[in-house]
C-alpha cells in the first residue's frame, strides 16, 4: 500500500487514501516518486474543463527512483534516477514512423486504463502517471534516466512544463540566434519558453504577465523587456523591435485575447506558437485579407514538438551545465494533503511551480 491523493470527480477536493498498486507487469517499472509538479493541466482536470477517467490520481510532471521492473524489462533497472513522460510515443504508429512522436496514436493510452485499487474501486491513472502519490507504475518507455548533477525536484519540471516549454522554442518555432521572441503569459510553461528563447540566443525577449512579480523573475532568466498585461500589445511589440514587430510570438494563456494579441505582434511573415491550452469556446478571428497580407504563420505546439527519449536528455544536460535554472521555477513545495492549496494558488496567479513532495 502506498500513499495517493485521490480525486474522485471534478469540482471535489483531493483525498488522501490507501493506494493498493500492483507489481509491474511485462514492460511496466514501479517508480518511488521523489517529486512531482503540479501543472496547469491538474487544475483542468479537477475542475472538470479538461476530462478524464475518475477516480483519478492526478500529476504528471514526476521524477523519482526505480524500485523494480517488469521481466523484460532492460532499459532501466531498480536504483536508477529517473523523470516521467506523459506521453510516451509508441514507436511504431504512422505518427511516430513519421518522426512526429509527440502527435503518437497511442501517447495516452495509458491513462484511459485502471492501474490501481482505492477502497476495492478502480483508479486511473492522471495523464498516465499517477504522479500525487508515493508511487506509480508506469511504461517502461515512460521513464528517462537523470544525471546525478540534477536534483530530482528539479528535473520532474522537465517532464512537462520545461520540455514543453524550452521545446516550442526549439522544436516547434525553431528560433534562431539573434531574432526576437514575444513570450505572453509567465507560468511554468512561459518562463520555460523564456528560458529556451536564451538557449536560442534569441536577441530581445519581451515578456508580458499581470505579475509583477513573474515579469522580475522573467528578467533573471533572460527577458530583455517586460510589459505589464493590460497595454495595446501590437503597438508596444512595434515600438521595441524597429516598428516591424516580433519574429516569433509564444502564446502560452490559451485565450483568443491573448492569441490575436500575440499574431498582430509579430511582424510580416512572422509566427506565433500556440502553447496554452485554450477551450473550446475561445473563437480567435482574422480576416481573409490580413491572413494574406501579413503572411504571418500561427502553429499548435503539442508537448513542446518533443522526442521525449532524444530531447529529454539534452535538457537534463543543458540544466547539469546550468544552461538552464530548473530551480528558480519552483516557488513552493508541499506535501501530498498540500495539493488543493496550490490549485488554489494556481487559480489566484500566484508562484509559479509547486512541487509536491510525497
Ligand atoms: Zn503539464
Ligand atoms: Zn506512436
Amino acid at each position: 500500500m502506498v500513499r495517493a491523493a485521490v480525486l474522485s470527480a471534478p469540482g471535489e477536493r483531493l483525498r488522501l487514501a490507501e493506494l493498493e498498486l500492483p507489481e509491474p507487469g511485462p514492460g511496466q517499472v514501479r517508480v518511488q516518486i521523489a517529486a512531482t509538479g503540479v501543472c496547469h493541466s491538474d487544475l483542468s482536470l479537477a475542475r472538470g474543463t479538461l476530462r478524464a477517467p475518475m477516480p483519478v490520481v492526478l500529476g504528471h510532471e514526476s521524477a523519482g527512483t526505480v524500485v523494480s521492473v517488469g521481466a523484460d524489462v532492460t532499459s532501466c533497472a531498480p536504483g536508477d534516477r529517473v523523470v516521467l513522460c506523459w506521453a510516451p510515443p509508441c514507436g511504431a504508429c504512422w505518427f511516430c514512423a513519421e518522426d512526429e512522436p509527440w502527435l503518437c496514436e497511442h501517447a495516452s493510452d495509458a491513462a484511459a486504463a485502471p492501474y490501481a485499487m482505492v477502497d476495492g474501486v478502480e483508479v486511473y491513472p492522471g495523464l498516465s502517471t499517477g504522479g500525487f502519490a508515493e508511487q506509480t507504475v508506469v511504461s517502461a518507455r515512460a521513464v528517462v534516466r537523470v544525471p546525478d548533477a540534477v536534483p530530482l525536484e528539479h528535473a520532474a519540471l522537465v517532464g512537462c512544463a520545461v520540455m514543453t516549454g524550452v521545446g516550442a522554442v526549439l522544436n516547434t518555432a525553431k528560433v534562431r540566434a539573434g531574432q526576437s521572441v514575444l513570450v505572453v503569459g509567465l507560468g511554468g510553461v512561459g518562463l520555460s519558453v523564456v528560458q529556451g528563447a536564451r538557449l536560442a540566443g534569441a536577441g530581445q525577449v519581451v515578456v508580458v504577465d499581470r505579475s509583477p512579480d513573474k515579469l522580475e523573475l522573467a528578467r533573471t532568466m533572460g527577458a530583455t523587456d517586460v510589459l505589464e498585461a493590460g497595454g495595446e500589445l501590437a503597438k508596444q511589440v512595434r515600438a521595441l523591435t524597429g516598428r516591424r514587430g516580433a519574429d516569433h510570438a509564444f502564446d502560452c494563456v490559451g485565450l483568443a485575447e491573448t492569441i490575436r494579441a500575440c499574431w498582430s505582434a509579430t511582424r510580416r511573415g512572422g509566427t506565433t506558437t500556440i502553447v496554452g491550452i485554450g477551450g473550446k469556446e475561445q473563437q480567435v478571428s482574422f480576416t481573409a485579407l490580413e491572413l494574406f497580407h501579413f503572411a504571418r504563420t500561427v502553429q499548435g505546439c503539442v508537448y513542446g514538438s518533443t522526442d521525449p527519449l532524444r530531447d529529454i536528455p539534452t535538457i537534463l544536460d543543458h540544466a547539469a551545465a546550468g544552461r538552464l535554472d530548473l530551480g528558480a521555477l519552483i516557488t513552493g513545495t508541499v506535501g501530498l494533503d498540500g495539493i488543493d492549496g496550490a490549485f488554489e494558488a494556481m487559480e489566484a496567479g500566484q508562484g509559479v511551480r509547486t512541487v509536491v513532495l510525497p
